[in-house]
């Protein structure tokens, strides 16, 4: 059967040849239209949604003569720009129960192809493997839940102290001395009784320990201050075995988040390439007095001073970094590229992508089965 399309709630005004259109307040096109044709072919969508025979039809009876071609075209322009929904497929936000506020937010993003409920089924089939259930992880894991992905994976060795309790909030005052992980699981298990949750009491010791836990994982999201080298060894197995990973952390009044997607972005073994290992903010564009900043401020021995609104804003990127992995409403924005967000500056954030290196030992092999259009 033919798709029924329509417009979705939209207002729009004329300025002289062009048309000024918004479906939502952050986006607004400016449309030419000198002959008024756009303008009455979304009436049409408006007043009579349908298949394209059913709006030539309304298009012809406003006097407008177009062929099927043109009417496709400039559907298919329409939907580029996300103003357009199938009517055939209604979703029913009101019924949705908990998920109401997730399909009103993908509605912003939805397409002829992927409705609203598309989008959360994405979410709701996926295995989230999170590493790291304290200051990003717990406030990671609270939105992961609110968003519904389906299956989570949790691993932590810590027990939940007295000062986890200004910016962990899954904890409470009652779990104090208890295992995290355990405590973040349950904590989850009574938000959402559909997630299947699996809590895993650990450390990570290498590559392989991450490596055990991918079959079947679709993300990695990694918050875990244990040792130098474990952002390597969680890039090593992700990459090898193709599977997206997000690295969340804070320094200072510096909030810090990167995502890896194998085969498609730079991996951080080729950010340590580029410009060593270590948490300083690497940049190839920065004059020499901010170089040596760098330097000095890697050697200041690294204290977490994170406060509640601090964990809560950067669990809140990496869980919308997350989102884009796990349903492609729209792609990475970290994809082998640091954001910073300065704490002091009003929370403004930065963009600095790194290079990839073509001899990285780690991604070649992603590069050469995804070119070879094969997962990793
Ligand atoms: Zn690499």
């Amino acid at each position: 059967m033919a798709m029924r399309i329509g417009l979705k709630p939209c207002e729009w005004e004329r300025d002289g040849a062009d048309l000024i259109v918004v479906c939502d307040p952050s986006r607004s096109v400016q449309l030419d239209d000198p002959d008024g044709q756009v303008e009455r072919l979304l009436a049409a969508l408006r007043d009579h949604p349908g298949t394209v025979a059913q709006l030539r039809a309304a298009l012809a009876a406003d006097g407008l003569e177009v062929g099927v071609d043109e009417v496709s075209g400039a559907l298919s322009a329409l939907d580029g720009l996300r103003m357009l929904r199938d009517v055939g497929r209604p979703v029913d936000r009101e019924r949705a129960g908990r998920s109401f506020s997730n399909l009103a937010f993908f509605e912003l993003y939805s397409s002829l192809e992927v409705n609203e409920a598309d989008l959360q089924q994405r979410v709701r089939d996926a295995h989230v493997l999170q590493l790291g259930t304290g200051g990003l992880g717990s406030n990671v894991l609270q939105n992961l839940a609110g968003l519904g992905v389906g299956r989570l994976t949790l691993l932590d060795n810590d027990d939940v102290e007295p000062k986890n309790l200004a910016r962990q909030f899954v904890y409470r005052e009652a779990d104090l001395g208890s295992s995290k992980v355990h405590r973040a699981a349950g904590w989850v298990r009574a938000f959402h009784s559909d997630i299947e949750v699996r809590a895993l009491r650990r450390w990570v010791g290498g590559p392989a320990d991450v490596t055990d836990l991918l079959p079947g994982v679709d993300l990695v999201v990694s918050g875990i201050d244990q040792g130098e080298r474990i952002d390597n060894w969680v890039n090593e197995a992700c990459v090898r075995a193709g599977v997206p990973w997000i690295r969340g952390g804070m320094t200072g009044s510096q909030l810090i988040y990167f995502s890896v997607d194998p085969g498609r972005s730079a991996c951080y073994e080729c950010r340590v390439h580029a410009y060593g290992d270590g948490r300083a903010i690497a940049s190839s564009v920065l004059p020499p007095a901010a170089v040596t900043a760098q330097r000095l401020s890697a050697r200041i021995p690294r204290v977490n001073q994170a406060n509640g609104p601090s964990a809560a804003l950067i669990g809140s990127l990496v869980a919308f970094e997350a989102l884009r992995y796990l349903t492609d409403y729209e792609p990475p924005y970290a994809a082998g590229a640091e954001v910073l967000v300065d704490i002091s500056g009003g929370c403004a954030q930065r963009r600095e992508p790194w290079p990839r290196d073509q001899d990285c030992d780690v991604c070649a092999g992603a590069w050469a089965a995804r070119a070879a259009g094969k997962p990793a």
